[in-house]
Protein backbone atom coordinates (compact mmCIF):
# COMPACT_ATOMS: atom_id res chain seq x y z
CA UNK A 1 0.00 0.00 0.00
CA UNK A 2 0.96 3.47 -0.56
CA UNK A 3 2.28 5.30 2.30
CA UNK A 4 0.27 8.17 3.36
CA UNK A 5 1.94 11.65 4.98
CA UNK A 6 0.98 12.09 8.38
CA UNK A 7 -0.45 15.40 9.78
CA UNK A 8 1.70 16.43 12.42
CA UNK A 9 -0.62 17.85 15.68
CA UNK A 10 -0.38 18.14 18.68
CA UNK A 11 3.06 16.94 18.63
CA UNK A 12 2.17 13.86 16.91
CA UNK A 13 2.51 12.68 13.77
CA UNK A 14 -1.05 11.11 12.97
CA UNK A 15 -2.80 9.22 10.07
CA UNK A 16 -5.53 11.53 8.89
CA UNK A 17 -9.19 10.45 9.07
CA UNK A 18 -9.98 12.11 5.34
CA UNK A 19 -10.92 10.34 2.41
CA UNK A 20 -9.17 12.89 0.59
CA UNK A 21 -5.91 11.95 -0.56
CA UNK A 22 -4.00 12.67 -3.29
CA UNK A 23 -0.75 11.13 -4.84
CA UNK A 24 2.67 12.91 -5.07
CA UNK A 25 4.94 12.20 -7.35
CA UNK A 26 8.79 12.30 -8.31
CA UNK A 27 8.36 14.43 -11.57
CA UNK A 28 11.89 12.69 -13.03
CA UNK A 29 9.52 9.35 -13.66
CA UNK A 30 5.47 10.20 -12.48
CA UNK A 31 6.49 7.06 -9.68
CA UNK A 32 4.31 7.94 -6.81
CA UNK A 33 5.98 8.67 -3.18
CA UNK A 34 3.29 8.89 -0.87
CA UNK A 35 -0.26 10.04 -1.10
CA UNK A 36 -0.98 13.18 0.99
CA UNK A 37 -4.27 13.84 3.09
CA UNK A 38 -6.97 16.78 2.97
CA UNK A 39 -7.70 17.32 6.66
CA UNK A 40 -10.78 16.97 8.22
CA UNK A 41 -12.71 20.08 10.04
CA UNK A 42 -11.83 18.02 13.60
CA UNK A 43 -8.30 17.48 12.00
CA UNK A 44 -7.95 20.74 12.04
CA UNK A 45 -9.92 22.09 14.89
CA UNK A 46 -7.85 20.01 16.96
CA UNK A 47 -4.49 21.33 16.08
CA UNK A 48 -5.84 24.99 16.38
CA UNK A 49 -6.36 23.92 19.70
CA UNK A 50 -3.11 22.20 20.68
CA UNK A 51 -1.59 25.62 19.18
CA UNK A 52 -3.71 27.69 21.19
CA UNK A 53 -2.88 25.51 24.53
CA UNK A 54 0.67 25.74 23.71
CA UNK A 55 0.79 29.39 23.19
CA UNK A 56 0.25 30.06 26.66
CA UNK A 57 2.82 28.26 28.03
CA UNK A 58 5.49 28.69 25.02
CA UNK A 59 5.15 32.82 25.64
CA UNK A 60 5.83 32.48 28.53
CA UNK A 61 9.35 30.08 28.17
CA UNK A 62 12.39 32.22 28.46
CA UNK A 63 13.52 33.83 25.47
CA UNK A 64 17.45 32.21 26.14
CA UNK A 65 15.77 28.40 25.88
CA UNK A 66 13.46 29.55 23.07
CA UNK A 67 16.96 30.25 20.96
CA UNK A 68 18.30 27.35 22.32
CA UNK A 69 15.57 25.14 20.29
CA UNK A 70 16.80 27.08 17.61
CA UNK A 71 20.26 26.62 18.13
CA UNK A 72 19.86 22.74 18.10
CA UNK A 73 17.76 22.97 14.89
CA UNK A 74 20.66 24.34 13.01
CA UNK A 75 22.61 22.05 14.16
CA UNK A 76 20.65 18.82 13.22
CA UNK A 77 19.87 20.36 10.03
CA UNK A 78 23.30 20.98 9.12
CA UNK A 79 24.09 17.72 10.31
CA UNK A 80 21.12 15.75 8.05
CA UNK A 81 21.85 17.71 5.21
CA UNK A 82 21.99 15.64 2.75
CA UNK A 83 19.01 13.63 3.83
CA UNK A 84 17.11 16.21 3.45
CA UNK A 85 18.10 17.13 0.12
CA UNK A 86 17.87 13.90 -1.20
CA UNK A 87 13.85 13.86 0.20
CA UNK A 88 13.52 17.33 -1.64
CA UNK A 89 15.02 16.25 -4.83
CA UNK A 90 13.04 12.94 -4.89
CA UNK A 91 9.51 15.08 -4.80
CA UNK A 92 10.67 18.24 -7.01
CA UNK A 93 13.27 16.88 -9.55
CA UNK A 94 15.82 19.32 -8.20
CA UNK A 95 19.23 18.40 -8.98
CA UNK A 96 21.12 17.92 -5.53
CA UNK A 97 22.85 21.05 -5.78
CA UNK A 98 19.99 23.42 -5.79
CA UNK A 99 18.13 20.85 -3.30
CA UNK A 100 21.12 21.08 -0.96
CA UNK A 101 20.78 25.18 -1.78
CA UNK A 102 16.87 24.97 -0.95
CA UNK A 103 17.80 24.16 2.80
CA UNK A 104 20.74 25.83 3.02
CA UNK A 105 18.84 29.54 2.46
CA UNK A 106 16.12 28.12 5.07
CA UNK A 107 18.60 26.93 7.86
CA UNK A 108 20.23 30.68 7.39
CA UNK A 109 16.92 31.96 8.52
CA UNK A 110 16.86 29.24 11.49
CA UNK A 111 20.61 30.74 12.25
CA UNK A 112 18.63 34.01 12.14
CA UNK A 113 16.12 33.58 14.69
CA UNK A 114 18.53 32.07 16.95
CA UNK A 115 19.58 35.67 17.25
CA UNK A 116 15.84 35.93 19.39
CA UNK A 117 16.87 37.79 22.13
CA UNK A 118 18.50 40.82 20.47
CA UNK A 119 15.64 40.72 17.96
CA UNK A 120 13.24 41.05 20.56
CA UNK A 121 14.77 43.99 22.67
CA UNK A 122 12.00 47.05 23.20
CA UNK A 123 13.57 51.19 23.61
CA UNK A 124 13.97 52.80 26.63
CA UNK A 125 13.84 56.37 27.23
CA UNK A 126 14.45 57.74 31.24
CA UNK A 127 13.25 61.26 31.88
CA UNK A 128 10.71 61.64 29.36
CA UNK A 129 8.74 63.43 31.88
CA UNK A 130 10.38 64.37 35.63
CA UNK A 131 11.01 61.21 37.09
CA UNK A 132 8.65 59.52 34.38
CA UNK A 133 10.20 56.52 31.97
CA UNK A 134 8.81 55.18 28.74
CA UNK A 135 9.83 51.63 27.44
CA UNK A 136 8.62 49.05 25.49
CA UNK A 137 8.11 45.49 24.61
CA UNK A 138 7.94 42.78 21.73
CA UNK A 139 5.48 40.11 22.72
CA UNK A 140 4.08 37.65 20.74
CA UNK A 141 0.68 37.79 18.79
CA UNK A 142 -0.46 33.66 19.84
CA UNK A 143 -1.58 31.39 17.29
CA UNK A 144 -0.20 32.48 13.58
CA UNK A 145 -0.16 30.41 10.02
CA UNK A 146 1.30 29.82 7.08
CA UNK A 147 0.74 28.68 3.58
CA UNK A 148 3.59 27.81 1.32
CA UNK A 149 4.05 27.08 -2.35
CA UNK A 150 6.22 23.70 -4.54
CA UNK A 151 8.98 25.35 -5.80
CA UNK A 152 11.05 25.73 -2.06
CA UNK A 153 9.77 22.98 0.18
CA UNK A 154 12.34 23.39 2.47
CA UNK A 155 13.42 27.43 2.21
CA UNK A 156 10.28 29.23 2.63
CA UNK A 157 8.32 27.36 5.43
CA UNK A 158 11.53 27.71 7.36
CA UNK A 159 11.67 31.50 6.04
CA UNK A 160 7.95 31.36 8.53
CA UNK A 161 7.93 28.93 11.35
CA UNK A 162 11.21 29.33 12.90
CA UNK A 163 10.72 33.44 13.01
CA UNK A 164 7.04 33.54 14.50
CA UNK A 165 7.90 30.33 17.05
CA UNK A 166 10.99 31.84 18.06
CA UNK A 167 9.33 35.29 18.58
CA UNK A 168 6.94 33.25 21.25
CA UNK A 169 4.00 32.16 18.62
CA UNK A 170 2.77 29.09 17.84
CA UNK A 171 2.21 27.96 14.38
CA UNK A 172 0.13 26.00 12.23
CA UNK A 173 1.80 25.24 8.46
CA UNK A 174 -0.12 23.85 5.63
CA UNK A 175 2.90 23.28 3.08
CA UNK A 176 2.13 22.65 -0.75
CA UNK A 177 0.02 19.31 -1.52
CA UNK A 178 2.70 18.79 -4.46
CA UNK A 179 6.24 17.95 -2.00
CA UNK A 180 4.49 17.15 2.01
CA UNK A 181 7.69 14.94 2.53
CA UNK A 182 10.46 18.13 2.81
CA UNK A 183 8.24 19.34 5.61
CA UNK A 184 7.47 16.67 7.53
CA UNK A 185 11.36 15.93 7.88
CA UNK A 186 11.97 19.40 9.09
CA UNK A 187 9.31 18.73 11.94
CA UNK A 188 10.46 15.23 12.62
CA UNK A 189 13.87 17.20 13.27
CA UNK A 190 12.57 20.27 15.57
CA UNK A 191 10.98 17.51 17.40
CA UNK A 192 14.42 16.37 18.06
CA UNK A 193 15.68 20.03 18.74
CA UNK A 194 13.68 20.24 21.71
CA UNK A 195 10.68 22.05 20.42
CA UNK A 196 7.67 21.59 22.65
CA UNK A 197 4.10 19.80 22.35
CA UNK A 198 2.53 21.85 20.43
CA UNK A 199 4.38 25.05 18.88
CA UNK A 200 4.30 23.69 15.37
CA UNK A 201 1.45 21.33 13.85
CA UNK A 202 1.08 20.94 10.14
CA UNK A 203 -2.43 20.41 8.10
CA UNK A 204 -1.55 19.12 4.75
CA UNK A 205 -4.86 20.25 1.76
CA UNK A 206 -5.73 23.02 -0.83
CA UNK A 207 -8.20 25.53 -0.66
CA UNK A 208 -10.47 24.45 1.97
CA UNK A 209 -7.90 24.00 4.56
CA UNK A 210 -6.56 27.50 3.39
CA UNK A 211 -10.00 28.86 4.01
CA UNK A 212 -10.24 27.20 7.35
CA UNK A 213 -7.31 29.48 8.90
CA UNK A 214 -7.92 32.48 7.04
CA UNK A 215 -11.45 32.47 8.80
CA UNK A 216 -10.41 30.74 12.14
CA UNK A 217 -11.17 34.33 14.21
CA UNK A 218 -8.26 33.61 16.61
CA UNK A 219 -5.20 32.80 14.23
CA UNK A 220 -4.33 36.26 14.52
CA UNK A 221 -1.61 36.43 11.40
CA UNK A 222 -1.34 34.53 8.06
CA UNK A 223 2.12 34.18 5.85
CA UNK A 224 1.52 33.33 2.11
CA UNK A 225 3.74 32.69 -0.33
CA UNK A 226 2.47 31.44 -3.89
CA UNK A 227 0.86 32.79 -7.34
CA UNK A 228 -0.85 35.65 -7.97
CA UNK A 229 -4.57 35.05 -7.65
CA UNK A 230 -3.95 33.01 -4.96
CA UNK A 231 -1.68 35.55 -2.99
CA UNK A 232 -4.52 38.45 -4.07
CA UNK A 233 -7.62 35.84 -2.31
CA UNK A 234 -5.35 35.43 0.62
CA UNK A 235 -4.50 39.20 1.32
CA UNK A 236 -8.36 40.13 0.35
CA UNK A 237 -9.86 37.22 2.75
CA UNK A 238 -7.23 36.99 5.78
CA UNK A 239 -7.73 41.10 6.20
CA UNK A 240 -11.63 40.90 5.72
CA UNK A 241 -11.35 38.53 8.57
CA UNK A 242 -8.81 41.00 10.69
CA UNK A 243 -5.81 39.23 10.13
CA UNK A 244 -2.14 40.59 9.43
CA UNK A 245 -1.76 39.29 6.29
CA UNK A 246 2.14 39.17 4.69
CA UNK A 247 1.24 37.67 0.57
CA UNK A 248 4.18 37.22 -1.28
CA UNK A 249 3.36 36.34 -4.56
CA UNK A 250 4.79 35.82 -8.52
CA UNK A 251 6.70 37.53 -10.58
CA UNK A 252 8.24 38.92 -13.55
CA UNK A 253 12.28 39.70 -12.99
CA UNK A 254 14.00 41.89 -15.51
CA UNK A 255 17.79 41.86 -15.98
CA UNK A 256 19.26 45.27 -17.89
CA UNK A 257 22.70 43.85 -19.75
CA UNK A 258 24.27 47.25 -20.24
CA UNK A 259 26.97 47.26 -23.28
CA UNK A 260 29.61 48.25 -20.93
CA UNK A 261 29.28 44.73 -19.26
CA UNK A 262 31.84 41.79 -18.72
CA UNK A 263 30.11 39.85 -21.52
CA UNK A 264 31.29 36.44 -20.89
CA UNK A 265 30.21 36.50 -17.10
CA UNK A 266 27.04 38.48 -18.36
CA UNK A 267 26.04 35.42 -20.61
CA UNK A 268 26.47 32.76 -17.75
CA UNK A 269 25.10 34.80 -15.22
CA UNK A 270 22.06 34.71 -17.58
CA UNK A 271 21.81 31.04 -18.01
CA UNK A 272 22.23 30.00 -14.69
CA UNK A 273 19.60 32.61 -13.57
CA UNK A 274 16.60 31.92 -16.56
CA UNK A 275 16.79 27.88 -16.25
CA UNK A 276 18.33 26.94 -12.95
CA UNK A 277 15.83 24.94 -10.92
CA UNK A 278 13.73 24.80 -14.44
CA UNK A 279 13.01 28.43 -14.21
CA UNK A 280 10.82 27.69 -11.35
CA UNK A 281 12.12 30.69 -8.64
CA UNK A 282 10.41 33.26 -7.78
CA UNK A 283 13.47 35.57 -8.54
CA UNK A 284 14.06 33.59 -11.56
CA UNK A 285 14.92 35.97 -14.46
CA UNK A 286 12.66 35.86 -17.42
CA UNK A 287 13.40 38.78 -19.00
CA UNK A 288 16.75 40.58 -20.25
CA UNK A 289 16.74 43.53 -20.99
CA UNK A 290 19.38 44.11 -23.75
CA UNK A 291 20.74 47.77 -24.16
CA UNK A 292 22.18 49.20 -27.05
CA UNK A 293 25.03 47.67 -28.44
CA UNK A 294 24.12 44.56 -25.79
CA UNK A 295 21.48 43.39 -28.59
CA UNK A 296 24.56 41.79 -30.24
CA UNK A 297 24.69 39.31 -27.72
CA UNK A 298 21.71 36.67 -28.29
CA UNK A 299 24.09 34.95 -30.47
CA UNK A 300 26.25 34.05 -27.68
CA UNK A 301 23.14 33.56 -24.98
CA UNK A 302 21.38 31.51 -27.29
CA UNK A 303 24.58 29.54 -27.42
CA UNK A 304 24.87 29.46 -23.26
CA UNK A 305 21.72 28.13 -23.03
CA UNK A 306 21.80 25.44 -25.56
CA UNK A 307 24.81 24.24 -23.39
CA UNK A 308 22.28 23.62 -20.36
CA UNK A 309 20.61 20.49 -20.11
CA UNK A 310 17.83 19.02 -17.86
CA UNK A 311 18.31 15.62 -15.81
CA UNK A 312 17.90 13.53 -12.82
CA UNK A 313 18.61 14.69 -9.44
CA UNK A 314 21.54 12.77 -9.10
CA UNK A 315 23.26 13.44 -12.29
CA UNK A 316 26.18 16.15 -11.79
CA UNK A 317 26.37 17.04 -15.44
CA UNK A 318 22.40 18.20 -15.21
CA UNK A 319 21.87 21.66 -14.92
CA UNK A 320 18.47 21.42 -13.40
CA UNK A 321 15.22 18.97 -12.90
CA UNK A 322 12.18 18.58 -14.67
CA UNK A 323 9.17 21.24 -13.88
CA UNK A 324 6.72 20.04 -11.32
CA UNK A 325 4.03 17.97 -13.09
CA UNK A 326 2.57 17.09 -15.87
CA UNK A 327 0.15 20.03 -15.66
CA UNK A 328 2.88 22.89 -15.41
CA UNK A 329 4.53 21.33 -18.57
CA UNK A 330 1.79 21.81 -20.54
CA UNK A 331 0.89 25.09 -18.83
CA UNK A 332 4.45 26.00 -20.35
CA UNK A 333 4.36 24.78 -23.37
CA UNK A 334 1.24 26.50 -24.46
CA UNK A 335 2.27 29.67 -23.15
CA UNK A 336 5.29 28.76 -25.68
CA UNK A 337 3.01 28.38 -28.35
CA UNK A 338 1.26 31.84 -27.81
CA UNK A 339 4.73 33.44 -27.68
CA UNK A 340 5.19 31.85 -31.35
CA UNK A 341 1.49 32.94 -32.10
CA UNK A 342 1.61 36.18 -31.21
CA UNK A 343 4.65 36.71 -33.45
CA UNK A 344 8.06 36.53 -31.21
CA UNK A 345 10.95 34.80 -33.14
CA UNK A 346 11.80 31.67 -30.71
CA UNK A 347 15.69 30.94 -31.17
CA UNK A 348 15.31 27.69 -28.79
CA UNK A 349 12.30 25.32 -28.27
CA UNK A 350 12.65 23.46 -25.19
CA UNK A 351 8.99 21.78 -25.84
CA UNK A 352 10.29 18.08 -27.35
CA UNK A 353 12.81 17.36 -24.97
CA UNK A 354 13.89 14.19 -24.21
CA UNK A 355 16.23 13.14 -21.01
CA UNK A 356 17.67 9.26 -21.79
CA UNK A 357 16.37 7.00 -18.89
CA UNK A 358 13.36 9.22 -17.88
CA UNK A 359 10.78 8.85 -20.58
CA UNK A 360 8.10 9.93 -17.98
CA UNK A 361 9.68 12.55 -16.63
CA UNK A 362 8.28 16.84 -16.97
CA UNK A 363 10.89 17.80 -19.32
CA UNK A 364 11.42 21.15 -20.71
CA UNK A 365 14.83 21.60 -22.56
CA UNK A 366 15.85 25.85 -22.11
CA UNK A 367 13.55 28.15 -24.51
CA UNK A 368 14.40 31.43 -25.85
CA UNK A 369 12.33 34.24 -27.67
CA UNK A 370 14.03 37.17 -28.86
CA UNK A 371 11.95 40.47 -30.43
CA UNK A 372 9.59 40.33 -27.18
CA UNK A 373 7.09 43.19 -26.74
CA UNK A 374 5.56 44.08 -23.58
CA UNK A 375 2.08 43.17 -24.83
CA UNK A 376 2.84 39.83 -25.82
CA UNK A 377 1.56 37.01 -23.46
CA UNK A 378 4.88 35.55 -23.00
CA UNK A 379 5.85 39.21 -21.27
CA UNK A 380 2.88 40.03 -19.56
CA UNK A 381 2.24 36.22 -17.79
CA UNK A 382 4.74 34.08 -15.13
CA UNK A 383 5.57 31.55 -17.06
CA UNK A 384 7.20 29.76 -14.42
CA UNK A 385 9.67 27.39 -16.87
CA UNK A 386 12.95 27.57 -18.27
CA UNK A 387 12.09 30.20 -20.81
CA UNK A 388 14.13 33.63 -21.19
CA UNK A 389 12.50 36.44 -23.18
CA UNK A 390 14.78 39.05 -24.36
CA UNK A 391 13.32 42.85 -25.10
CA UNK A 392 15.73 44.78 -26.67
CA UNK A 393 16.09 49.06 -25.50
CA UNK A 394 18.00 51.59 -26.75
CA UNK A 395 19.24 53.72 -23.41
CA UNK A 396 19.23 52.68 -20.00
CA UNK A 397 15.87 54.94 -19.38
CA UNK A 398 14.04 53.19 -21.39
CA UNK A 399 14.98 49.83 -19.61
CA UNK A 400 14.04 51.66 -16.55
CA UNK A 401 10.63 53.03 -17.39
CA UNK A 402 9.71 49.31 -19.01
CA UNK A 403 10.80 47.64 -15.76
CA UNK A 404 8.76 50.31 -13.69
CA UNK A 405 5.44 49.80 -15.93
CA UNK A 406 5.42 46.28 -14.87
CA UNK A 407 2.68 45.13 -12.47
CA UNK A 408 5.43 43.20 -10.19
CA UNK A 409 8.44 44.07 -8.03
CA UNK A 410 9.96 41.32 -6.78
CA UNK A 411 13.61 41.16 -8.12
CA UNK A 412 15.64 42.85 -10.87
CA UNK A 413 19.25 43.06 -11.66
CA UNK A 414 21.67 45.14 -13.62
CA UNK A 415 25.04 44.15 -15.40
CA UNK A 416 26.95 47.45 -16.33
CA UNK A 417 30.67 48.40 -15.64
CA UNK A 418 29.27 51.79 -14.86
CA UNK A 419 29.17 52.87 -11.23
CA UNK A 420 26.78 55.88 -12.09
CA UNK A 421 24.72 53.68 -14.55
CA UNK A 422 24.62 51.37 -11.44
CA UNK A 423 23.35 54.32 -9.12
CA UNK A 424 20.61 55.47 -11.69
CA UNK A 425 19.84 52.28 -11.73
CA UNK A 426 18.82 51.08 -7.95
CA UNK A 427 17.79 54.45 -7.24
CA UNK A 428 14.68 55.01 -9.61
CA UNK A 429 14.04 50.86 -10.22
CA UNK A 430 10.23 50.76 -8.62
CA UNK A 431 11.58 47.01 -7.46
CA UNK A 432 12.00 45.29 -3.94
CA UNK A 433 15.74 43.68 -4.34
CA UNK A 434 17.49 44.68 -7.08
CA UNK A 435 20.90 43.33 -7.97
CA UNK A 436 24.20 44.83 -9.03
CA UNK A 437 26.06 42.82 -11.67
CA UNK A 438 24.56 39.73 -9.29
CA UNK A 439 21.17 38.15 -11.05
CA UNK A 440 19.25 36.88 -8.11
CA UNK A 441 19.52 39.55 -5.25
CA UNK A 442 17.68 37.39 -2.39
CA UNK A 443 18.98 39.04 0.66
CA UNK A 444 20.16 37.23 3.50
CA UNK A 445 17.69 36.71 6.64
CA UNK A 446 19.47 39.66 8.49
CA UNK A 447 17.53 41.65 5.74
CA UNK A 448 14.60 40.81 4.51
CA UNK A 449 12.78 39.50 1.71
CA UNK A 450 11.46 43.14 0.09
CA UNK A 451 9.12 42.27 -3.10
CA UNK A 452 7.09 45.22 -4.31
CA UNK A 453 3.96 46.10 -5.76
CA UNK A 454 2.05 42.95 -7.23
CA UNK A 455 4.59 40.54 -6.12
CA UNK A 456 3.88 41.67 -2.11
CA UNK A 457 0.45 42.56 -0.52
CA UNK A 458 1.19 43.86 3.07
CA UNK A 459 4.05 45.79 4.81
CA UNK A 460 6.35 43.82 6.90
CA UNK A 461 8.22 41.14 5.03
CA UNK A 462 9.90 37.66 5.61
CA UNK A 463 12.36 37.28 7.55
CA UNK A 464 14.73 39.66 9.33
CA UNK A 465 13.43 42.43 11.86
CA UNK A 466 10.41 42.73 9.69
CA UNK A 467 9.34 39.07 10.15
CA UNK A 468 9.78 39.69 14.55
CA UNK A 469 7.57 43.10 13.90
CA UNK A 470 4.97 41.01 11.69
CA UNK A 471 5.20 38.45 14.33
CA UNK A 472 4.36 40.56 17.43
CA UNK A 473 3.05 43.55 19.09
CA UNK A 474 4.87 46.38 20.57
CA UNK A 475 3.43 47.29 24.63
CA UNK A 476 4.88 50.50 25.50
CA UNK A 477 5.20 51.52 29.19
CA UNK A 478 4.92 54.66 30.68
CA UNK A 479 5.87 54.18 34.46
CA UNK A 480 6.20 56.83 37.75
CA UNK A 481 7.75 55.54 40.67
CA UNK A 482 7.36 58.40 43.54
CA UNK A 483 10.32 59.30 45.47
CA UNK A 484 9.06 61.58 47.62
CA UNK A 485 5.16 62.13 48.88
CA UNK A 486 4.06 65.06 47.13
CA UNK A 487 0.15 64.66 45.64
CA UNK A 488 -0.07 67.92 43.39
CA UNK A 489 -3.31 67.71 42.87
CA UNK A 490 -5.57 66.27 39.30
CA UNK A 491 -3.72 66.68 36.23
CA UNK A 492 -6.51 67.47 33.66
CA UNK A 493 -4.40 68.02 30.55
CA UNK A 494 -3.15 65.49 28.67
CA UNK A 495 0.80 66.46 29.19
CA UNK A 496 2.81 64.22 31.60
CA UNK A 497 3.77 66.40 34.62
P1 LIG B 1 -0.01 28.27 -5.59
O1 LIG B 1 -0.51 29.65 -5.40
O2 LIG B 1 -0.68 27.39 -6.56
O3 LIG B 1 -0.02 27.48 -4.19
C1 LIG B 1 0.54 28.04 -3.04
C2 LIG B 1 -0.20 27.49 -1.81
O4 LIG B 1 -1.55 27.95 -1.85
C3 LIG B 1 -0.24 25.98 -1.73
O5 LIG B 1 -0.05 25.59 -0.40
C4 LIG B 1 -1.64 25.63 -2.22
O6 LIG B 1 -2.17 24.49 -1.64
C5 LIG B 1 -2.45 26.84 -1.79
N1 LIG B 1 -3.57 27.12 -2.70
C6 LIG B 1 -3.65 26.84 -4.03
N2 LIG B 1 -4.82 27.28 -4.53
C7 LIG B 1 -5.49 27.85 -3.52
C8 LIG B 1 -6.76 28.49 -3.42
N3 LIG B 1 -7.55 28.64 -4.48
N4 LIG B 1 -7.13 28.98 -2.23
C9 LIG B 1 -6.33 28.86 -1.15
N5 LIG B 1 -5.12 28.26 -1.18
C10 LIG B 1 -4.70 27.76 -2.34
O7 LIG B 1 1.57 28.42 -5.93
P2 LIG B 1 2.60 27.30 -6.37
O8 LIG B 1 2.31 26.89 -7.77
O9 LIG B 1 2.72 26.26 -5.32
O10 LIG B 1 3.97 28.14 -6.34
C11 LIG B 1 4.47 28.87 -7.42
C12 LIG B 1 4.14 30.34 -7.28
O11 LIG B 1 4.69 30.85 -6.06
C13 LIG B 1 4.77 31.19 -8.38
O12 LIG B 1 3.82 32.15 -8.80
C14 LIG B 1 5.94 31.87 -7.69
O13 LIG B 1 6.35 33.11 -8.25
C15 LIG B 1 5.38 32.07 -6.32
N6 LIG B 1 6.43 32.27 -5.36
C16 LIG B 1 6.61 33.54 -4.86
C17 LIG B 1 7.64 33.79 -3.97
C18 LIG B 1 7.87 35.16 -3.43
O14 LIG B 1 8.61 35.29 -2.47
N7 LIG B 1 7.27 36.22 -3.96
C19 LIG B 1 8.48 32.74 -3.57
C20 LIG B 1 8.27 31.46 -4.10
C21 LIG B 1 7.22 31.24 -4.98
Amino acid sequence: MTKRVPLFIDGEFVQSQSEQFIPVTNPATQEVLCEVPFATQSEMEAAYESAKAAFETWKETPISDRARVMMRYQALLKEHHDEIAEILSSETGKTFEDAKGDLWRGIEVVEHAANIPSLMMGETVENVAREIDTYSYIQPLGVCAGITPFNFPAMIPLWMYPMAIASGNTFILKPSEQDPLTPMRLAELFVEAGAPKGVLQILHGGKEQVDFLLHHEDIRAISFVGSVPVGQYIYKTGTDNMKRVQSFAGAKNHMVVMPDAAKQRVINNIAGASVGAAGQRCMAISVTVLVGEAREWKHEIKEALMQARPGAWNDPGASYGPVISPQAKERICGLIQKGVDEGAELLLDGRDCVVEGYPDGNWVGPTLFAGVKPEMTIYQEEIFGPVLCLVEVDTLDEAIELINNSPYGNGTSMFTASGAAARKFQHEIEVGQVGINIPIPVPLPFFSFTGWKGSFYGDQHAYGKQAVRFYTETKTVTARWFNEDIESGPNFSINLK
